[in-house]
């Protein structure tokens, strides 16, 4: 039987909350589709300063290393927010595994549910299904480009792409789409910007390696006017990372709650899965976070780390089965009666075949 060793790092807040029912569900999956899970706890954020007085110890970096991949849950809360910025649960946690796995892509699925379309802030035309996969580039562009420097009178920053990076997101984004609905657009500024116009020819150079999939360009800011007039459009955005930060959160928006949607980040060997939402203090400890976000992160890991593309289908066909039925918690229930955390996972199990 295929065993699959994952390090699991639950964090602060609500995050060990929804990373135990996370676990029941993949679980539940493994032993349908007939392999098993090898899950190791690490200390990540606050919980890591109670326990070690670091964010991130070298014990977790040393775990997610050599494990096949990285469930994590969120970090932070009020308890450690006057903490120095690099001793804090964010930036010496989070950011900080991030870039010891070298994580070069965010993938951020964005799905609204049927059952969910009155808390979605945008109306969707009936027969019309918002169901989208934003792929950004995260190691490049004008966050990382030199020169970068803030002077007396002036702010310099530069955005770099060259062809190898926009080569291994865009062979990336073509892959998913071509599991999906096999559309593609690529989102850039080429009408303006050089690095955009590089972008442009890589992707469209690409596109004759992978038939299957449709292939269409948008400018930045017809994209952002797509998502809300029109979101049904789009199958995968592929971007950079300027971009894809921001029509990455605006297209999250769709979705009716943060507790709905999953994240995976691509790294040279390990990946790492965890929701898009944090630590959410205000709810934490009371039983009734969405754990449908780690959830789905745990999928992705299924299909991105492991190739078990129908036991994350399989996950995603429950969760949306669990909705169908009416089985909400409070952040998507609206006006409904809703359910805590531990049931919803429950009806996730009882709903997966
Ligand atoms: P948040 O995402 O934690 O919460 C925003 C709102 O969304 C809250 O009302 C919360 O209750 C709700 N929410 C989030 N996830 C939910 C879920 N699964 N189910 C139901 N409701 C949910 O953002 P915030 O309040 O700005 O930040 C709280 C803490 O989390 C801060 O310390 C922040 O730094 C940290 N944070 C961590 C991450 C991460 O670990 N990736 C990301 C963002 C914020």
């Amino acid at each position: 039987m295929i065993s699959k060793k994952i390090a699991v790092l639950p964090g602060d807040g609500i995050g060990p909350e929804v990373m135990t029912e996370s676990l029941r569900v993949m679980n539940a999956a493994a032993a349908l589709y007939g392999f098993s899970l090898d899950t190791v706890e690490g200390l990540i954020g606050g919980a890591a300063i109670d326990a070690e007085g670091t964010p991130l110890p070298a014990a977790t970096v040393e775990l997610c290393r050599k494990s096949d991949a990285v469930l994590l849950g969120s970090v932070g809360g009020p308890k450690w927010d006057n903490l120095p910025p690099m001793q804090r649960p964010e930036l010496g946690g989070l950011l900080a595994i991030r870039k010891e796995l070298k994580l070069f892509a965010n993938l951020r699925p964005v799905r609204l549910y049927p059952a969910l379309s009155a808390q979605c802030p945008v109306r969707i035309p009936a027969g019309k299904e918002v169901n989208l996969l934003t792929v950004r580039e995260l190691s490049s562009g004008i966050y990382f480009g030199e020169p970068k420097r803030l002077e007396e009178e002036r702010g310099i920053d530069t955005m770099v792409y060259e062809t190898g990076t926009v080569e291994r997101i865009a062979k990336l984004a073509f892959e998913a789409a071509a599991r999906r609905r096999g559309k593609l657009t690529s989102v850039d500024k080429a009408n303006v910007l050089s690095a955009s116009m590089l972008w442009r020819g890589v992707v469209s150079r690409m596109a004759g390696d992978y038939p299957d999939v449709g292939l269409d360009h948008m400018y930045v800011d017809n994209a952002a006017m797509q998502l809300i007039l029109n979101p049904a459009r789009f199958d995968v955005i592929v971007t950079g990372n300027l971009f894809g930060d921001i029509l990455s959160d605006e297209s999250a928006a769709l979705a009716g709650s943060l507790g709905m949607l999953p994240s995976a980040s691509i790294g040279e060997s390990v990946h790492l899965y965890e929701p898009s939402g944090g630590s959410a203090p205000d709810i934490a400890g009371k039983g009734i976070a969405n754990p449908i976000a780690q959830i789905l992160s745990g999928a992705m890991m299924l299909e991105y780390s492991f190739g078990m593309v129908d036991a994350a289908r399989a996950i995603e066909a429950a969760v949306e089965r669990t909705l169908n039925a009416g089985v909400f918690t409070a952040d998507i229930a609206g006006e409904r009666s809703s359910v805590g955390t531990a049931a919803m996972a429950d009806s996730i199990i009882a709903a997966l075949s």
